[in-house]
């Protein structure tokens, strides 16, 4: 069996969380490469209703293996928060279902505060952070100013190497936001809270190669989507890190694992956290009626998410750099009390129409062109085979595949694990 990553194609909240949690009963190993505990993958399974934050969405199934790989920001804190919930629910967290690369950056109690502080002296400038710490997080990693979990090993080395963090930062907050410095107390109390991840924490990188010698099957699990990857997204509305599939080998610690099938999850309309271009969305009546319908809250935040018709451009783009070779079609069923359905097909930017998602700087001045198909208005939740979806419902994904050039291979209908199509 091909190794296999799930990513999100637009802007993230596809149901990311939920298709890993189905499809985890077919791996032995899912693992989360980039982004932090700013994500919010909602599973709700026979355990109950969860929102996971930075465990990979295969933690609820039996003889699974899930890893933090070194890519992600590891704040050791909301970890453990997380950790203790779940536990609190029944699932069970041990160093046998958890690993955490020892070469995973941790998030420093001065990141959240970074982007706090951010936004309080920018109070006009927002790009959507979560205040989360992740952007503080990723520049410091880049400047080579954070350390590696694994330094835990390594008492004295990760004394001095904290000292020099702790004068640097402190420039930092004192000098150009006039904050109070940290103090090497406050290192010592949050190196409390490491300690309880210590168990987790290991090489990864070997643990991989050694799985991948014996054979396992891996999945990848992204946060976020194409149009907030760093690279290739809505720059500057992106998020700190890679959320394509392309980087999930480096990510999760295995650069020399393929991963030759790419799940790409898209949402039958879009959703956008924050802040950013956001072509063709509702507002009004029709954004509340379809948040209303769709749940669109967010899931770390509960801020209202804004809301818009599918966008088969952003959609097409999204395809094409995941290099996604098949789709998972969450929600359709919320569109189900729409009488007629609307669909972005192009964008129109300066009186011409396109069909190609064009350079950020443009998306400001694009306009949806949208097209309607007929709505099915009835509910299809308790379907479970292609064959019995309304014909329009049918049609309506199958003018997204045609679309998008990529087979729609699962319809999810329903948040619970058994809502599904598989064609
Ligand atoms: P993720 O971050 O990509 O995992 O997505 P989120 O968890 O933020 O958002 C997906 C939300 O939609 C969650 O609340 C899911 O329980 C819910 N969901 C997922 N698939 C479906 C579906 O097919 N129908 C309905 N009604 N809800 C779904």
């Amino acid at each position: 069996m091909k190794n296999c990553t799930v990513v999100g194609i637009n802007w993230g909240d596809e149901g990311k969380g939920r298709m890993v949690d189905l499809l985890a009963e077919q791996y032995d190993i899912v693992i989360r490469f980039q982004g932090g505990g700013n994500a919010g993958h909602t599973v709700v399974n026979e355990k109950g209703a969860f929102a996971l934050h930075l465990l990979p969405s295969g933690i609820f199934r039996e003889g699974v293996v899930n890893i933090l790989g070194n890519g992600v920001a590891l704040d050791p804190e909301n970890l453990w928060t997380e950790i203790t919930e779940l536990r609190q629910k029944g699932v069970s967290v041990t160093p046998e279902n958890l690993k955490i690369s020892e070469r995973a950056s941790l998030l420093m109690p001065w990141h959240r505060e970074l982007d706090a502080l951010e936004e309080q002296r920018l109070a006009d400038k927002k790009y959507g952070s979560t205040k989360q710490g992740i952007a503080p997080f990723y520049s410091d990693k880049y400047q080579k100013k954070t350390v590696l979990a694994g330094e835990l090993f390594y008492p004295a080395r990760m004394k001095s190497h904290l000292a020099d963090l702790l004068e640097w930062k402190n420039l930092l907050l004192t000098g150009m936001y006039e904050a109070k410095p940290y103090t090497q107390a406050d290192l010592d109390a949050w190196l409390g809270a490491c300690e309880r991840i210590k168990p987790y924490l290991c090489d990864t990188t070997q643990y991989l190669a050694d799985a991948q010698a014996a054979g396992k099957r891996i999945l990848f699990e992204a946060q976020l989507g194409s149009l907030r990857d760093l690279d290739y997204g809505i720059y500057p509305y992106t998020t700190s890190s890679n959320t394509i599939a392309a980087y999930a080998p480096i990510g999760a610690g295995a650069p020399f694992l393929k991963t030759e099938e790419v799940i790409g999850v898209v949402k039958a309309y879009s959703t956008c956290v924050g802040e950013g271009p956001f072509v063709g969305e509702f507002f009004g009546e029709e954004a509340q009626k379809l948040r209303e319908a769709g749940k669109e809250y967010g899931a770390k935040t509960g801020r209202p998410r804004r809301v818009g018709p599918l966008d088969l451009v952003a959609t097409s783009y999204g395809v094409a750099v995941q290099g996604a070779t098949a789709i998972a079609l969450t929600k359709l069923d919320v569109l189900s009390y729409m009488d007629r359905i609307p669909v972005c097909t192009k964008y129109r930017i300066r009186g011409e129409e396109t069909d190609r998602f064009p350079f950020p700087a443009a998306l400001d001045e694009a306009e949806a062109v949208i097209e309607f198909v007929p709505g099915w208005q009835t509910d299809i939740s308790g379907v479970r085979s292609w064959d019995d979806l309304p014909k329009a419902a049918r049609d309506y994904v199958l003018l997204i595949e045609d679309r998008i050039r990529c087979p729609i291979r699962y319809i999810s209908v329903g948040p619970e694990r058994g809502s599904l199509i598989v064609r």
